[in-house]
């Protein structure tokens, strides 16, 4: 039988919660390090789009260690809001990354738009762009996205970052209440990794 090769592979995140699922995802032969482990800081997310940024980060990562990078830029876009965080969900949470102060942020601009949003269904994404990035250079990219509703409470302590406000469509229970190995299955960062899996 043909054994994989060993590969030493860098995750671009210094989410703890991105990083937990992305190795949940990622075959066995590699072995994953970290930007924390390795003491490195994240890039400045200067693009101005997903995949912009996801690219700036596997690149980074990948010059800075001469490993091959999977870097994920993610966020979650509400319809009534434009779109909004989007690309900017991390940095509604603040510079100590409190995801209090996101939901809220989330609930009081739903309250600006419209006062009635409670009984409404606020329609929203998650959104994740994944790139590899090979040290020769070369770079692949996928997208992924999962659609669902803005609840007008934070329900469940699993997950991390907006998943207590976020159930999916056709689900009974938000992403904060699922069992992690059940959000895993069908969220936006398994339906990209879906896509380019076949790398590994
Ligand atoms: P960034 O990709 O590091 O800029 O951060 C994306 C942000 O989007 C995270 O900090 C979370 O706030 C949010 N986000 C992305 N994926 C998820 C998810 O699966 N659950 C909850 N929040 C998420």
């Amino acid at each position: 039988m043909k054994r994989k090769k060993n590969i030493n592979l860098i995750v671009g995140t210094n989410n703890p919660g991105k990083l937990r699922e992305i190795k949940e995802l990622l075959p066995k032969n590699l072995t994953v390090y970290s930007p924390k482990y390795l003491k490195l800081r994240s890039p400045k997310e200067s693009g101005k789009s997903f995949e912009e940024n996801s690219l700036i980060k596997a690149k980074f990562f990948s010059k800075k260690t001469r490993m091959i990078c999977l870097a994920d830029d993610s966020g979650l876009e509400i319809d009534i809001l434009h779109k909004k965080p989007g690309i900017f969900s991390s940095r509604w949470a603040g510079p100590k990354g409190n995801f209090n102060i996101a939901i809220n942020k989330v609930f009081n601009e739903l309250n600006k738009k419209d006062v009635n949003w409670k009984n409404k269904k606020i329609s929203a994404r998650f959104i994740c762009v994944l790139t590899i990035y090979w040290p020769d250079g070369k770079f692949v990219n996928s997208i992924g996205k999962v659609k669902g509703y803005i609840l007008n409470k934070k329900k469940g302590k699993n997950g991390f970052g907006y998943d207590p406000i976020f159930k999916p469509l056709s689900k009974r229970l938000t992403f904060g209440e699922m069992r992690p190995q059940d959000k895993y299955k069908i969220d936006h960062r398994f339906q990209a990794f879906k896509k380019i899996k076949k790398f590994f």
